[in-house]
């Protein structure tokens, strides 16, 4: 079976990550989909993750309800520590070594691949999927070859671009304005049930928050 990881801070999970889920099951034709909250990008502060892992995760499995193909996995918010990519894909690996292993990433992200640990080795593991987002042109990863021996393990779909980031939602949310329509339907009743993102304080609840240097 071919399956991909799905990583991402998920600060909340929002309609952009699942048309790009979908979109790279078709394109790719996966089995199935992981979703796997809690990594921080090197480029984001530890800081700056506002819901807690247990808010986030939580979020996440209401996101993929309904979906048989979709599922969230707890490896990285139950490690309680940073963890980076190319440790988690060989933890979901070792517990099904018999399938073929993806791993879809915004274009933004992997073209910042160089600064996650031991990139090549996580390109041995599983094939990169390099899916479109506004504003990031696929043109961005060229410099990716000079520094990668295995940059041919980097696959680019271009999927329909979704102009939503977790960063506009908390914004709307802070200026009380509605984000209804663009996360899905349970994860905005999660949002507005524990008043999520209201203030501009973060929250310190169950689980922690994660702090990664590199992914
Ligand atoms: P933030 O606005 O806080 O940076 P985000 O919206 O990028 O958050 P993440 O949880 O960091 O959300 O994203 C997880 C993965 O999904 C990343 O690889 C990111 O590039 C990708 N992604 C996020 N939003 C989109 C989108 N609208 N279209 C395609 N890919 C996306």
């Amino acid at each position: 079976m071919k399956v991909a990881i799905f990583g991402g801070t998920f600060d909340p999970i929002h309609q952009g990550h699942m048309v790009t889920a979908e979109q790279v099951m078709g394109e790719l034709n996966l089995s199935r989909v992981v979703f796997v909250p809690g990594g921080i990008p090197p480029h984001k502060e530890a800081s700056s993750v506002r819901a807690s892992a247990e808010d986030r995760f939580d979020m996440v499995e209401a996101a993929v309800e309904g979906n048989e193909r979709f599922s969230v996995d707890r490896v990285e918010v139950d490690a309680g520590r940073p963890m980076h990519s190319v440790e988690t894909v060989q933890i979901l690996k070792e517990r099904s070594p018999g399938d073929e292993w993806y791993f879809i990433s915004g274009a933004d992200e992997v073209s910042n691949l160089l600064a996650w640990k031991d990139p090549d080795r996580l390109l041995e593991e599983v094939v990169m999927v390099a899916a479109t987002r506004p504003g990031y042109d696929l043109s961005r990863l060229d410099h990716l070859e000079a520094g990668l021996r295995n940059f041919d393990r980097i696959f680019p779909v271009e999927c329909t671009r979704v102009d939503i980031s977790a960063t506009g939602i908390r914004r709307r949310l802070l200026q009380g304005k509605s984000i209804r329509y663009l996360v899905p339907e349970g994860v905005h009743w999660i949002i507005s049930d524990r008043r999520l993102y209201e203030g501009d304080e973060k929250r310190s609840g169950q689980g922690g928050r994660l702090k990664e240097e590199t992914r």
